[in-house]
């Protein structure tokens, strides 16, 4: 199993582009989040013909700007590959509504699932922002996890729910983190999830590298080449 970014920036640091990766677990390649910056990059680097699923944390834009192009590349370019876009069940109706504001009938294009057995979802619903439904997502493969935050505001809940859990093996969290106190309303401030790096291995996206404090120990995704496409 392994994970690596196509971007790893929030919605306005578009050098980094948005923030969005592969995960490679069981044999299954997927596609989390598809941003605005999205869909150019996965054309640049060729990956498309390698996606298996496609899997969204939320409705912002950064998440899912290009989500509809890239439905409609599948459909029309490469349409023997069956691509599925997969979701938590409560989040059909939400996803399904979303594209057909651009689409009219999404299901013509794509086939919506449920989450296959080794992805569980974290409900995050309020958490990022004011009603909105977002999830985060562990990825497991041989007792060894992939914990994926989406946008939370909440530093301490991703951890909290690992905790309930009870997971053995290896776990790797990858947490979308802020350096401006300010942006603690929407994102995860760095101070407040330092604490439990004694605990987990963790990595920061969905950031601005060069805002990065000096006094800050959370080790960035863009930092790690391996992680990186
Ligand atoms: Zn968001």
């Amino acid at each position: 199993m392994d994970i690596k970014f196509i971007g790893t920036g929030g919605a306005f640091d578009i050098e980094y582009g948005n923030s969005s990766a592969i995960v490679n677990c069981n044999g299954k390649k997927i596609l989390v989040d598809c941003g605005h910056t999205v869909f150019p990059r996965l054309i640049q680097l060729n990956l498309i013909p390698e996606i298996d699923y496609i899997l969204i944390t939320h409705l912002h834009d950064d998440h899912v700007g290009s989500l509809s192009t890239l439905i409609f590349y599948l459909y029309f370019f490469q349409p023997q590959k069956k691509v599925k876009l997969i979701a938590p069940l409560q989040f059909h109706k939400e996803l399904i509504n979303f594209l057909n504001f651009s689409q009219k009938n999404a299901l013509k294009f794509i086939e919506i699932e449920d989450l296959p057995d080794f992805i569980t979802l974290i409900d995050t619903f309020n958490r990022h922002y004011p009603d909105m439904q977002t999830f985060g997502y562990i990825f497991t493969e041989n007792q060894n996890h992939i914990i994926y935050s989406g946008d939370l505001n909440d530093s301490g809940y991703l951890f909290q729910e690992i905790h309930k859990l009870n997971l053995n093996g290896q776990i790797t969290v990858f947490h979308d983190i802020t350096f401006n106190s300010l942006a603690k309303a929407a994102h995860a401030y760095y101070k407040d999830i330092e604490v439990f790096l004694s605990d987990y291995q963790i990595w920061g996206y969905h950031c601005n590298p060069k805002l990065k404090p000096d006094d800050c120990k959370i080790p960035l995704v863009i930092e790690n080449p391996n992680l990186l496409f």
